[in-house]
């Protein structure tokens, strides 16, 4: 038995014993990792290490963190972004827009990689599905004035990296997309503001990318900026076209996992 490696009882609740002593056996025990909370490298055969499970109704996500960093725990992620994030993947999987109601936004996300500074940076392009209402309200696209809120600064071109947002990230697990994380509330645990009901793939070149630089570039435009590129090189110029008309945010998030 591993002693190295602490799986806490709310996180054995989810997983169940068989998969918990299988982790604690070694079996499953994640060897090197990148800390979920620091995110600089630990190992578990050498580093007490925490289990952390992301959870939400239908998708979990175990990660690993230095227990110095965090104990092991459970981190609810919201079911209302699951739900959206479930929409999303079915729509991008059968290229239809999906069957939600107008009022429900869905997020619709795309990886890709952006030339900036004479590097190709890995990039999340954030879209909706429909307009995006202030809570309680009944009209209006609020989607950048949202985002800006939080934080995403307006991109009038794409020739610099944006700056980075303290408290969010992008959790990659065993090469696919899981989620993009943002703080807590009152400096709680990390809750996910996008979740892919399924793990998205990405490219084995957007992954070494993300890998080399540690962090990902998020690009969100409102309904109708984007759409579906069906290369690089249409998804630059939708992208540009759209910081052009000032209908672009942005914001650097440092990679969490690998
Ligand atoms: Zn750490």
């Amino acid at each position: 038995m591993s002693r190295m490696l602490d799986v806490s009882d709310d996180v054995r609740a989810e997983i169940g014993d068989e998969e918990a002593d299988r982790l604690l056996a070694g079996e499953n025990a994640p060897g090197n990792y990148d800390c979920t909370s620091c995110r600089t490298p630990g190992d578990s055969g050498r580093e007490a290490t925490s289990t952390v499970l992301f959870v939400g109704d239908e998708t979990a996500v175990l990660a690993f963190a230095h227990a110095t960093c965090i104990p092991s725990q459970v981190v609810p992620v919201a079911e209302e972004q699951l739900q959206g994030a479930v929409r999303s993947i079915t729509a991008s999987q059968d290229g239809s827009a999906g069957d939600g109601s107008p009022e429900q936004a869905v997020l619709g996300v795309t990886s890709g990689l952006v030339l900036i500074e004479g590097e190709l940076q890995p990039a999340l392009v954030v879209e909706p599905t429909s307009a995006v209402a202030r809570p309680g309200a009944d009209a209006g696209d609020e989607f950048l004035p949202l985002l800006a809120e939080q934080g995403f600064q307006p991109v009038a071109d794409l020739r610099a990296m944006p700056a980075s947002l303290p408290g969010w990230s992008v959790l990659l697990a065993a090469g696919q997309l899981h989620a993009v994380l943002q703080p807590g509330a009152a400096g709680g645990t990390p809750v996910a503001w996008w979740q892919a009901h399924r793990p998205l793939q990405v490219t084995d070149s957007w992954r070494s990318a993300a890998n080399k630089s540690q962090k990902v570039l998020v690009l969100a435009a409102p309904v109708g900026s984007i759409g579906q590129q069906p290369r690089e090189d249409l998804l630059r110029s939708a992208l540009d076209k759209a910081a052009a008309e000032g209908r672009l945010v942005a914001a650097t998030l440092p990679l969490a996992g690998t």
